[in-house]
């Protein structure tokens, strides 16, 4: 039998002892697990259910595609539609980006129907059902929306009541998209330290940061672990992510990624908070519980590898030790 306090002191009251009714397999039920950052048309997406990951958020792709696909199927998607960059910016022209995924807003105009403005971006991906619209902010990478546009965007999603996440990438992109009251970052920033003073200005914003700390190397990924330990450290909502399909990694869930995160002093309780947060939907997928198969783990050390046998089965599969 598992010890059910002994648990949910480890990883929090989510957690429940139970047996597959099938197997009789012993494990234990949490919610199920979301990785908010993934692009679809990279990656073979039927097999991240077997691999953990009940539902994605697709932070890139062409909206038209994503608008096709089967209502209720494994994995469920929220999805952002195409990025909204400045003409000529991240990430037009490059290889993985084919040009159906990006649009160029050269215009702060909140009228529907102008040619490049900023509520005709956003009102295209809404269209399309976007839940997030995502915005790109890479000045390593070339030209980068200006705060007049930015702000633009930022409005016209918010006449649809969507959030906006930002791709932050080079000097004081993070406080760009602070100033312009933008709600998520699609990464820990990662190429520039994030002053304490900036991270509680996030965290009083309500600003969420997705970790995407384990598609980094070195100084870039110890600057990304530092900065996502001072965002939560100051009372800031972290969201597990991975960037799938950015490299070459098997598809399920990321144990490098919850090894990082863990390493940020997102641990236990807090790590199960990142993998279950709904955003940017209001409520959890019903009908599907996350299974991790066997004995449960002693310390807060051993929860990363726990948690990487995870897999996604339905919610009636699950019989609970206390029901
Ligand atoms: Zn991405």
């Amino acid at each position: 039998m598992i010890d059910a306090s002994a648990l949910r002191h480890l990883v929090g009251a989510d957690a429940t002892p139970c047996r597959r009714a099938l197997t009789g397999e012993h494990g234990v039920a949490l919610p199920p697990f979301v990785d908010h950052h993934v692009h679809l048309h990279l990656i073979d997406a039927h097999a991240l259910a077997e691999g953990g990951i009940a539902g994605v958020v697709d932070l890139g792709g062409d909206p038209v595609a994503l608008a096709q696909l089967p209502k209720g199927a494994m994995p469920h998607v929220a999805y952002a539609g195409a990025f909204l960059t400045a003409p000529g910016g991240y990430p037009v022209g490059r290889s993985w980006a084919p040009t159906a995924i990006s649009r160029e807003v050269t215009d702060a105009s909140l009228h529907p129907g102008v040619s490049g403005g900023a509520a005709t971006a956003v009102d295209e991906q809404a269209a399309f059902g976007a839940s997030v619209v995502k915005v790109a902010l890479n000045a390593d990478a070339g030209p980068v929306l200006d705060a007049v546009v930015l702000a633009a965007v930022v409005r016209a999603a918010d006449g649809h009541s969507l959030p906006v996440v930002a791709h932050v990438e080079g000097d004081g992109m993070t406080r760009r998209a602070l100033d312009a009251g933008v709600s998520a970052l699609a990464h820990t920033p990662y190429s520039e330290t994030v002053p304490e003073a900036v991270a509680a200005e996030a965290v009083a914003l309500g600003q969420v940061w997705i970790s995407t700390l384990s598609i980094h190397d070195d100084s870039d990924r110890a600057r990304a672990t530092r900065n996502l330990a001072g965002f939560a450290n100051a009372g800031g909502r972290v969201l597990y992510g991975t960037d799938l399909g950015n490299g070459d990694r098997d598809v399920g869930i990321q144990r490098d990624e919850l090894s990082a995160l863990d390493a940020a002093g997102i641990r236990g309780s807090a790590l199960i908070a990142a993998l279950t947060d709904p955003w940017p939907l209001d409520h959890r997928a019903h009908g599907i519980a996350t299974f991790v198969p066997g004995d449960i783990p002693t310390t807060l050390d051993d929860v990363p590898a726990w948690l990487a046998r995870a897999t996604v089965v339905p919610d009636e599969e699950l019989l609970r030790d206390d029901t």
